[in-house]
């Protein structure tokens, strides 16, 4: 929907995916007017294509203290979203099929450990198949976090947008920002068509594209755009409750309560960022199930229902950009969020928000910097 905008607001939201709508949620409940605009509908790429996995099980340890934090606010979301967007605790579970995975899981924990976290857990060969009791029977422990969960992201963006809009954003639909330019006191986006938006401060969500929006101003960062790829069978009998992943083979796997079965696992499709469009490549597929079935061969007879995929930013060291623009003062950029940033979307927006507003968020942003690649 396309509502007129205030000449000059606050906050201009660069992009309508879950990140970009959640900056706009919070920064509005602080107080600041917020425009966004989105280039086609809000939600349109990775977010709606999510699997929704909400995991701080195996985290990139600068990523750990965003997930564990967030976690909090998915639980919050009836008060924080007006919805409870399908949240549900769920642990997760990241199985070992060898003992060289087993290996790099003992690892795993150790490092944790010495860094100060303790969500995370090592379960032996009994344990795992009192959880699991239909994995194949070659496994041989895995690494859990009891209170991951999911939620519906599909469901999460109409309950984003919403608030979004009970707040007093604007949100301007098939509106692409074009450039990002200072001026005194703030930014200036150029919008399609030849408006402008003023701001005093803007936020690139962009996503996918966010890469393209700070190239464009001086700030190249490795970021390249994935189609990722899922699944989901039709309903079989219930035989997981965690949601699976692996150490060592691209596998993430989790049952609904529906008793369909939705699968990922970073298998890659071709992206187009000219168009927004996306294909399947169907051999990841095929690789994809045959991974589901050698853990599950309770799959092998399920029917596929339905594969899809979504463009995805996934920065060379796998972390999100976000933090300052280190070339244009009053620009924040929130992107590239490598796979895994529904998990952490009801939080970054807090983060952006304080970032908008001076304020400090408690976060040790460093590793996410715009130009880290350039030091790299
Ligand atoms: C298939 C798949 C499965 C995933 N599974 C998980 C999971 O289980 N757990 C997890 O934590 N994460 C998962 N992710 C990652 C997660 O979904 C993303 O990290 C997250 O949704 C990113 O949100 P975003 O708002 O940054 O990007 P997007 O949702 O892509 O939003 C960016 C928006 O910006 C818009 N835009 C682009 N250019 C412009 C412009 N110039 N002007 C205005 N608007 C613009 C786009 O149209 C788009 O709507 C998955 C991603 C995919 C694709």
């Amino acid at each position: 929907m396309t509502a007129a905008a205030p000449d000059r607001v606050d906050l201009a939201v660069i992009g309508g995916g879950l990140i970009g709508l959640s900056a706009a949620v919070a920064a509005a409940r602080a107080g600041l007017s917020v425009t966004l605009v989105e280039a086609r509908t809000c939600g349109r790429h990775a977010s709606s294509a999510s699997a929704g996995g909400v995991r701080s099980l195996n985290r990139h340890p600068a990523e750990i203290a965003l997930a564990r934090r967030a976690l909090e606010l998915w639980r919050r979301a009836p008060a924080l979203f007006g919805d409870h967007c399908g949240y549900a605790e769920s642990s997760q579970v990241r199985v070992a099929e060898d003992e060289e995975a087993m290996a790099g899981l003992e690892a795993r924990l150790a490092r944790t450990r010495d860094l100060g976290w303790d969500h995370e857990k090592l379960i032996g060969r009994d344990a795992l198949y009192a959880r699991v009791p239909s994995l194949a029977d070659h496994c041989r422990g895995a690494l859990v976090v009891e209170d991951d969960g999911f939620a519906d992201p599909l469901r999460s963006v109409h309950a984003f947008r919403r608030t979004a809009r009970s707040l007093g954003v604007t949100i301007r639909e098939n509106t692409p920002a074009e450039a990002v330019t200072a001026e005194p006191g703030g930014v200036v986006v150029a919008l399609a068509g030849g408006a402008e938006l003023r701001a005093r401060v803007a936020v690139n969500a962009a996503g996918a594209w966010g890469a393209g929006l700070a190239a464009a101003v001086g700030e190249a960062v490795k970021v390249r755009p994935v189609a990722l790829q899922m699944t989901v069978t039709e309903p079989v009998r219930a035989f997981v409750k965690p949601v699976i992943g692996t150490h060592g083979r691209k596998l993430s796997l989790k049952q609904s309560e529906h008793g369909t079965v939705v699968i990922g696992g970073g298998f890659e499709g071709r992206a187009d960022l000219a168009t927004g469009d996306s294909d399947l490549d169907f051999a990841g597929v095929t690789q994809n199930l045959a991974n589901a079935v050698r853990l599950f061969p309770i799959l092998a007879d399920a029917r596929v229902v339905r594969t899809w995929c979504g463009i995805e930013g996934i920065a060379a060291d796998d972390l999100p950009v976000l933090g300052p623009s280190r070339t244009v003062p009053g620009l924040i950029h929130a992107f590239a969020f490598s796979g895994h940033g529904f998990a952490l979307c009801p939080l970054i927006g807090e983060v952006v928000a304080d970032l908008a507003r001076g304020r400090n968020h408690g976060f040790d942003l460093a590793p996410f910097a715009v130009d880290r690649f350039a030091e790299a």
